[in-house]
């Protein structure tokens, strides 16, 4: 399986950009997830990579093939569509079949190709259904099938999950998960769903306005976002964001949040020198925390805050205090939790080494 990489691509409708010089390249196996909210751009890239549209600009490769030109069907790529596109008269075999109409394959290889694929995704006491009478997670299966049986090079996603309800959604993101594992083919993955590309990425491309924000593995992008866009953007409940303002005496760094409290920043990994003065924002994720009422000592910081909101998702508790103007989310187990009601002053302490910090102008990560 070849590696896949762009070069500077642009599309431009008009005079809108849409793709503003992207580049990015992915390893032969990588399941790559493009990620961000709905009209970012991540349809539009799939669709040049697939061919179904033209670039403004750029170059596309596939392994050491310079793509950029060629055909849809020339280009080795298998592409599956969120409204999974099966021809409803035709049975699950004559769908699975119909990938490879054009391919002039031996009927034998066909058939072998066809019975692989359907005992992979158990589709073969299905075989002479129509869509019509499958359900949503059976049909997702054919088009899946009818990508497979193509041997394509890079398999295509375009949010293919998004149709379905929440259980079978988390289903078929284990099967997808297991196929790549098995097969280990290299994957372009569009989903506005970061739990999706969290547990599925081998890489992410964070996508913004039609620029990637960051690319990294799941981990890169979660324990070092490289800006506020993806610190804000992946987890929930969202990372808790703070201003303060830098301070440096008697060797000591503390970034100063409202009310004096300081944090100590000491061993924080500064990418460059920072400045006395300088105005940041402190990210903090909710489930680092101490225990409410069990600050540690030796931690960054310590805040003692009155409890505004108590939220029980049956798993754990989102505990939110009141900071200010704002509310500091935090994520507690249900039962350290349970003896705390609206009203409570608790303190809570967080750790040096998971702390976040940004530059308040630039966004970025400091
Ligand atoms: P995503 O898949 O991330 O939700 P798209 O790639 O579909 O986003 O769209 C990215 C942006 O490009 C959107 O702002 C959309 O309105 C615009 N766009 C998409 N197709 C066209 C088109 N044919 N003409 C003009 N603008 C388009
Ligand atoms: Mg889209």
């Amino acid at each position: 399986m070849p590696h896949v990489s762009f070069e500077h691509i642009v599309k431009k409708y008009g005079e809108v950009t849409v793709l503003d010089g992207l580049n990015l390249a992915i390893e032969d196996g990588d399941f790559l997830v493009l990620l961000g909210p709905s009209g970012c751009g991540k349809s539009t890239l799939l669709n040049l990579i697939a061919g179904l549209n033209e670039m403004t600009s750029g170059r596309i490769m596939i392994g050491d093939r310079d793509v950029s030109e060629l055909d849809p069907k020339d280009r080795g790529l298998a592409m599956v569509f969120q409204s999974y596109a099966l021809y409803p008269t035709k049975t699950v075999r004559g769908n699975l079949k119909f990938g490879l109409a054009a391919s002039k394959l031996p009927n034998e290889e066909i058939d072998r190709r066809i019975t692989w694929a359907s005992e992979l995704l158990q589709l073969d006491q299905l075989m002479n259904r129509k869509p019509a009478q499958l359900s949503g997670g059976q049909r997702q299966r054919v088009a899946i099938g009818r990508a497979l049986v193509k041997h394509a090079d890079v398999l295509l996603f375009d949010e293919p999950l998004s149709n379905l309800d929440a259980k079978l959604r988390t289903e078929m993101r284990m099967e997808i998960k297991k196929l790549h594992d098995a097969l280990n083919p290299t994957i372009v993955y569009v989903t506005h769903d970061q739990i999706e590309a969290m547990t599925m990425a081998t890489k992410i491309a964070v996508m913004n306005g039609g620029e990637i924000q960051q690319f990294g593995t799941p981990d890169d992008v979660y324990e070092s976002p490289a800006n506020l866009f993806v610190a804000g953007f992946i987890g929930t409940p969202q990372m808790n964001l703070l201003r303060a303002t830098l301070r440096a005496s008697d060797n000591r760094l503390m970034a100063v949040l409202a009310d004096d409290i300081a944090v100590d920043l000491g061993g924080y990994p500064f990418k460059a020198a920072p400045s006395d003065g300088a105005e940041v924002i402190l990210g903090l994720r909710p489930e680092h925390f101490s225990t409410p009422g069990r600050p540690e000592e030796n931690a960054a910081c310590v805040l003692e805050r009155p409890v505004e909101v108590i939220e029980r998702t049956g798993s754990d508790t989102i505990v939110s205090l009141s900071f200010g103007e704002k509310l500091l989310a935090l994520r507690a187990a249900p039962d350290e939790a349970a003896t705390l009601s609206s009203g409570d002053r608790v303190a809570v302490s967080y750790p040096k080494n998971k702390l976040n910090l940004f530059d308040a102008h630039s966004g970025l990560r400091l």
